[in-house]
């Protein structure tokens, strides 16, 4: 399947507006890649690129390792799929689908045998003499995907595509989605800017801002390991909490993260000790992931915080504590912890680093 790469691509509109800054990016053979990013920054431009609709300021876009710049979007063997599903609303679903292979000249019968095979995995057969109109929201959506996929192409581009979807039917078609593709083994570049879509779709997933590439990886480590101070503060809900600590390394003994009035202190046989011991003198952030926290008893042994816990949110399958630790918001997930109350006193303790820590780059005002 295709495979693409984008090489310090950058984007600018006649206005002068740079949508896209200098960006590196490969989608492997057969990879789901998704493209993170609020509404502006650049997504959708990348998307339109790779399909040959608009054309880099500067920079190359490689397509199976070819310059495809000078490739017209026909011949690119790529299939792309918008939010608004774009079918003839004068054509039935059977006549939507097939309309690419007609395009294409493929002959009527196996033309008839291909959107057979399509509407079937898509669970649609029963729907082929019905037009857009007569249809639901998801049932449309998929045959949007079934006139993309008909064509057998090397790559799916879609942006946005369940957007106009109510949040039930949204979940339900992402998983969908995920595993045609993967079925299929067609590369995939997906632009959402629905975290949950993204970190629960993609093989890896590209966060960006302001036409600017923040981070590549998979879900697990752009959420456990975010590159940027923006990325740490993008993903995730809650949010992760960003603390800033300075170091003081007390040599093959521990690190202390000095967070005002109170202090965290990592023995030195912990690997985050020695990572964190050569910004010794400095301010850092940490992050720490509310999941990565757990309130304790007040007389609890160990490397406890002090705060206050302002208050309590319960959101069914788990419920969150907001906490003053000094001047800082803190926010801890108190799944499965003794009960804890709402305090007036600053005596509620509650802990640990987990497994969050980690020295974020940038400063801490760039959020
Ligand atoms: P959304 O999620 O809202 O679709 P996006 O991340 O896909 O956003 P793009 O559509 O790629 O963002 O737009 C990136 C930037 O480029 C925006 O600031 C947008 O206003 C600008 N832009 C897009 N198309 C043009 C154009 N034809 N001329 C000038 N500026 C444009």
């Amino acid at each position: 399947m295709t495979t693409v790469a984008l090489k310090d691509v950058t984007k600018v509109f006649p206005d002068g507006t740079v949508a896209v800054d200098r960006v590196n990016l490969d989608v492997e053979d057969g990879e789901f890649l998704v493209l993170l990013g609020p509404s502006g920054c650049g997504k959708s431009t990348v998307l339109r690129m790779v399909a040959g609709l608009e054309d880099p300021s500067s920079g190359v876009v490689l397509l199976d390792g070819e310059v495809a710049n000078e490739i017209p979007p026909r011949d690119r063997r790529i299939a792309m799929v918008f939010q608004d599903f774009a079918l003839y609303p004068h054509m039935t679903v059977n006549e939507n689908i097939s309309f690419p292979l007609r395009l294409s000249g493929v002959e009527p019968a196996p033309r008839a045998e291909r959107v057979a095979d399509v509407a079937g995995a898509l669970g649609i057969g029963e729907l082929l003499g019905r037009r857009p109109g007569q249809l639901s929201g998801g049932q449309r959506q998929r045959v949007a995907m079934g006139r993309a996929i008909v064509r057998r192409p090397g790559l799916f581009l879609m942006d946005e595509p369940l957007s106009n979807l109510d949040s039930g039917l949204r979940a339900e078609l992402r998983a969908e989605i995920s595993g045609l593709v993967r079925e299929l083994g067609v590369s995939c570049m997906y632009v959402t800017h629905d975290q949950a879509e993204a970190l629960t779709m993609a093989d890896r997933v590209a966060i960006m801002r302001k036409g600017v590439l923040q981070d590549v990886g998979t879900p697990t480590e752009v959420y456990g390991r975010p590159a940027t101070l923006y990325v740490a503060a993008f993903l995730g809900s809650p949010r992760m909490n960003l603390i800033e600590a300075s170091v003081y390394v007390h040599l093959d003994r521990y690190v202390a993260l000095n967070l005002g009035e109170q202090a965290l202190y990592l023995p030195w046989d912990d690997i985050r000790a020695r990572v964190i011991s050569h910004y010794h003198g400095e301010r850092i952030v940490i992050g720490m992931r509310a999941e990565a926290l757990t309130p304790v008893a007040p007389d609890a042994p160990g490397d406890v915080l002090q705060g206050r816990i302002r208050y309590l949110e319960h959101h069914g399958h788990e419920s969150l504590a907001f906490v003053d630790v000094g001047a800082t918001a803190v926010i801890v997930d108190e799944l499965g912890a003794a009960a804890v109350e709402v305090e007036e006193e600053p005596v509620s303790p509650f802990q640990r680093l987990g497994q969050a820590v980690q020295r974020l780059t940038g400063r801490f005002g760039d959020r």
